[in-house]
Order: C-alpha cells, then structure tokens, then sequence
C-alpha cells in the first residue's frame, strides 16, 4: 500500500467518523475497558484506556485507524499488561462467521490468487502458484447464501440463550460484524464472572460438540418408553426433531440424530467466547478490509447487509486494481478486475485498497 492509498483510505475512515461519531456505541464502564486500534499498514496498538465517550471519540478521530477494539472484559488498571489488569468480569461474547459454515456457494466465490502474477482459481489452495511459482493467498467471498446462513446460526444461538440458559432476549445484543457475519454480546450478570474453561463448555454446548456420540444418543432414545418430545436443552431439540420427523422416514434413528444436531448447532467460533480478554470491534466502528460499519441488528425485516452497513461515501476514485474478483456492494455488481484502473465509489474502492489488490492513481 504506498502513501497516496493510505492516506485516502484515512480520511475516508476520517469523514465517515467525522460525520458519525455519535454511531459509536460504547459499552457499560468504559473507563474499565481496554481500547486498542489498528492504523492503515502498521501493527495493532493495545492497552488504552479512556477517561469517557468523548475522549476516546477524539482518539478515534484523531487516529482514524482501520480498525478499532475494545475489551468485553472490565478492569481495575485497563492499561497495564494483561495479567497484571486486575480482571473484574466480561460479557459473554459470540462471533458467528459465514467462513465457518458449510454452504454451497463457497466454490463458486471463494478462491486462491498468486500474489505475484495474480494468476487465480478454485480451492484449495496451492502452497505455490501453478503458474510462477508465486506465493498464494485465500480469498473468501460472500454472499447472501453465506449471509442467511450466518444469521440462521446467530438465531440459533439466541434460542439456546434463551430457551436453554434463561437469558432475557433484551439482554442480547446482536451486530453485523462489517464482514461476513454477526457477533452477539450478552448483558447478564449470571456470566459476567466465568472463566475460560467456563465459557469453552457453552461454546461447545452450542456447537453441539460435546453431546455424547449419535450412537449412545439413539440407543438410550431406543430404551425409552415414552414417545414424543422429552427432557430439556438438546435432548428436547432431538427428542422434538425425531418425533417431527419420524413419520414415514426409511433411514435408520442414528441418521435422523445426526440430522437433529446438524440442523440445530449454531457453528460460533470457539476461540471468541472463551478467550476473557478479548478486544472486539467497537459497534458503530469501521471493519478494516470491508469498510463497512459494525452495525447493530434489531431485526432481519430492519436490516439490509448490502445497504445499512455501507456507510462511506459514494465519491469516486481511480483505482489501478492488480487483480479482484467479482463482488457485491450496495445492490451493485462490481468486477472481475485484472491489471485495469477503474472508477469506483469509495465504499467500493475500500476492500480492494485495503487488501493490497489496487493503488489510488
Ligand atoms: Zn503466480
Ligand atoms: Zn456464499
């Protein structure tokens, strides 16, 4: 990324927080909260704090970095290395990512590209380009597919908050994460205070990983005498899914298990909900490749992914692209591009710049 780029993408970040500081939303004690950002082509700065809202949105401003994050964990000394913070509790927090979940439209938008000779095509990767001999990169696509299936995840989620833990659904907060999927975060004492190893078993609770195997599941299902929906959490989701499905059915209980747990498991990132000092992006803040905005979620009829979180101008811009695939912004079809300079509003512009695939001329 050379200076000229770097110096568009910041005051493109800078005119849309410029504009729209009031759409931060903090958290609860933010004096207690660890902040940290990363600037356009340097490495992440940590461990800030800020006295309230204002000063950390002057900081914002001031900065305009890529990417912004604060801790879901309160501190006594937010400043200080981590095991020296002096912990007091964290929100439980979800990460629900569409590269996580299986959909079928993976093949058709994801793909491998050499950074060299910008020679593409379908997963799974080469370790070198097959032309050059290049070094290669991932790069994932998405979709609406992938997008309806990372909300049907962050649903399910919401279900076993809900249904299997009690939580009040006011007390759930859900976000658009700016790329390819949704984070939740929860407002429940109850949670506040659990470790690591705590928040791992309700991450694999949800993931459905740590239910005993289908065969155990169906051969204790084939000792009960009682038909129809039974017990609670997921041996009522199995219980009500076999009996739902049971009618006319030729494959065998085990197979209609598995079925159960499949259609039901919410795929999070385990790695999100159970590390306790996390920094997660700042709600209202821009994603640092997409530039769209982490934007929260009240209903699905109430958000449009390809409308809501595109918050940067639509301002034109040359661009030499080196090489993009096609994609989708704001309802409009952009690319494939390869060794062309093209104009291109600036929200579109953005995730090419970022991902070092195009200059601003
Ligand atoms: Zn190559
Ligand atoms: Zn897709």
């Amino acid at each position: 990324m050379n200076e000229f780029t770097k110096s568009f993408l910041r005051s493109a970040y800078k005119e849309y927080y410029f504009r729209w500081a009031s759409s931060i939303e903090f958290p609860v004690d933010i004096e207690g909260r660890e902040f940290g950002y990363i600037p356009f082509g340097a490495g992440m700065v940590r461990h800030l704090s800020f006295k309230n809202e204002g000063v950390a949105v002057a900081e914002i401003l001031r900065q305009s970095p890529s990417s912004v994050y604060c801790s879901n964990a309160r501190y006594e000394r937010p400043t200080m290395p981590i095991d020296e913070k002096g912990w007091l509790g964290a929100e439980l927090i979800f990460d629900i990512d569409a590269t996580d979940i299986p959909t079928p439209c993976k093949k058709e938008h994801d793909l491998w590209y050499c950074e060299k000779c910008h020679a593409s095509g379908k997963l799974p990767r080469p370790a070198k380009c097959s032309k050059c001999g290049g070094p290669t990169t991932e790069f994932h696509g998405i979709c609406e597919t992938c997008l309806d299936a990372a909300w049907e995840h962050t649903m399910r989620v919401v279900c076993f908050l809900t249904d299997d833990f009690g939580v009040e659904r006011e007390a759930i907060r859900i976000y658009f994460s700016g790329n390819r999927g949704y984070h939740l975060q929860v407002y429940d004492d109850r949670f506040e205070q659990l470790d690591q190893l705590a928040r791992g078993e309700i991450a694999e609770y949800v993931r459905g990983t740590s239910l005993p195997p289908s065969q155990s599941i169906t051969s204790t299902l084939r000792r009960r005498t009682q038909t129809g929906a039974i017990g609670a959490g997921w041996t009522r989701r199995i219980t009500a899914y076999i009996e739902q499905r049971r009618e006319g059915y030729s494959g065998t209980t085990q197979k209609l298990v598995s079925e159960a747990i499949a259609s039901q498991r919410a795929l999070v990132d385990s790695s999100v909900t159970t590390d306790i000092h996390r920094v997660f992006r700042l709600a209202g803040t821009l994603h640092g490749t997409t530039g769209m905005s982490k934007t929260r979620v009240m209903s699905k009829d109430r958000f449009d992914p390809q409308e809501d979180p595109y918050v940067l101008a639509a301002k034109a811009v040359n661009v030499a692209v080196s090489f993009y695939p096609q994609f989708r912004a704001r309802h409009r079809d952009f690319g494939p591009y390869k060794s062309v300079t093209v104009e291109l509003p600036a929200f579109a512009a953005v995730q090419i710049l970022t991902r070092g695939l195009g200059e601003v001329v």
